[in-house]
């Protein structure tokens, strides 16, 4: 079981970073409507563009441990081919918990998202040199 996370305050400074990079949409599903930031969890010391995405009130209900509703959610099996590394990462999080692991082309989602199934978390890149 997951445990659920409280939002904090403090994501409220990627408000407009996150508006540019969303357009105004739910990063997950294009909905327009109830828009915020969202973290994800672990959260790193200050909010960082980069933990963080724009979810509409569905998608921050589910991120938080709702439970998902399978017919839904197909559009996360477009959400997690996004350029965006935390919506990749919100999407396959979602994608692994509502139940679809038996559908191979999740194994290739979250190859494509770069997300270990047994972590839920982005794969570490690539050291960079000093
Ligand atoms: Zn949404």
């Amino acid at each position: 079981m997951a445990r659920r996370v409280r939002q904090r305050a403090a994501v409220g400074a990627l408000g407009k970073d996150l508006t540019r990079r969303s357009r105004g949409r739910c990063e997950l599903c294009a909905a327009r409507e109830d828009v915020r930031a969202f973290e994800l969890p672990p959260f790193p010391e200050e909010p960082s563009l980069d933990r963080a995405l724009h979810a509409c009130g569905r998608c921050r209900r589910w991120l938080e441990g709702e439970e998902i509703a399978p017919l839904e959610a197909r559009f996360l099996g477009e959400a997690v081919w996004s350029d965006v590394p935390p919506v990749r990462l919100a999407a396959a999080r979602l994608l692994l918990r509502a139940g679809f692991d038996d559908d191979p082309w999740l194994v290739d989602a979250l190859e494509a998202a770069d997300v270990d199934p047994a972590t839920g978390e982005l794969r570490a890149p690539v050291a960079e040199e000093p």
